[in-house]
């Protein structure tokens, strides 16, 4: 089934200049790219994106990541687009990511870890009109 799932390029990633390798990562494995924007997340919108995480201990340095510089946000569409989209990212934690994932490749800890994706349709769809609110 097509489906659609959010992308994140992460503000770590983005000040390593590894955009434009994530991006061809991303191609090459057949998704399409329906939506992209550069933009540095408020304080405000990083804690409503990441609501879900609000009792997690690390939650404010999650939001004061994710807010500390741009991030480069992708709508991305294709058969089974948010399992392969989690495959194509790796395991949160790097060190335990497949070889060839982009979190293996361009993460360097837990917290600053390159990528975002959507886990499930629901939030798939929540997040995507979080950032394009016409889609
Ligand atoms: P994922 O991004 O793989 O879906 P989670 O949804 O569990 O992972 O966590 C959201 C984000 O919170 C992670 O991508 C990472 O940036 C951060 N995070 C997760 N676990 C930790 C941790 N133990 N310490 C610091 N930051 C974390
Ligand atoms: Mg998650």
């Amino acid at each position: 089934m097509v489906e659609r799932t959010l992308a994140i390029i992460k503000p770590d990633a983005v000040s390593k200049k590894f955009t434009g390798k994530i991006i061809d990562m991303i191609e090459n494995h057949g998704f399409n790219i329906i939506r992209m924007q550069k933009l540095r997340m408020a304080p405000e919108h990083g804690q409503a994106f990441y609501a879900v995480h609000k009792e997690r201990p690390f939650f404010g340095e999650l939001v004061e990541f994710i807010t500390s510089g741009p991030v480069v946000v992708m709508a991305l569409e294709k058969e089974n687009a948010i399992k392969d989209w989690r495959t194509l990212m790796g395991a949160t934690n790097p060190a335990q990511a497949d070889a060839g994932t982009v979190r293996k490749l361009y993460a360097e800890s837990i917290g600053k870890n390159a990528v975002h994706g959507s886990d499930a349709p629901e939030t798939a769809q929540e997040e995507i009109k979080f950032f394009f609110h016409d889609l």
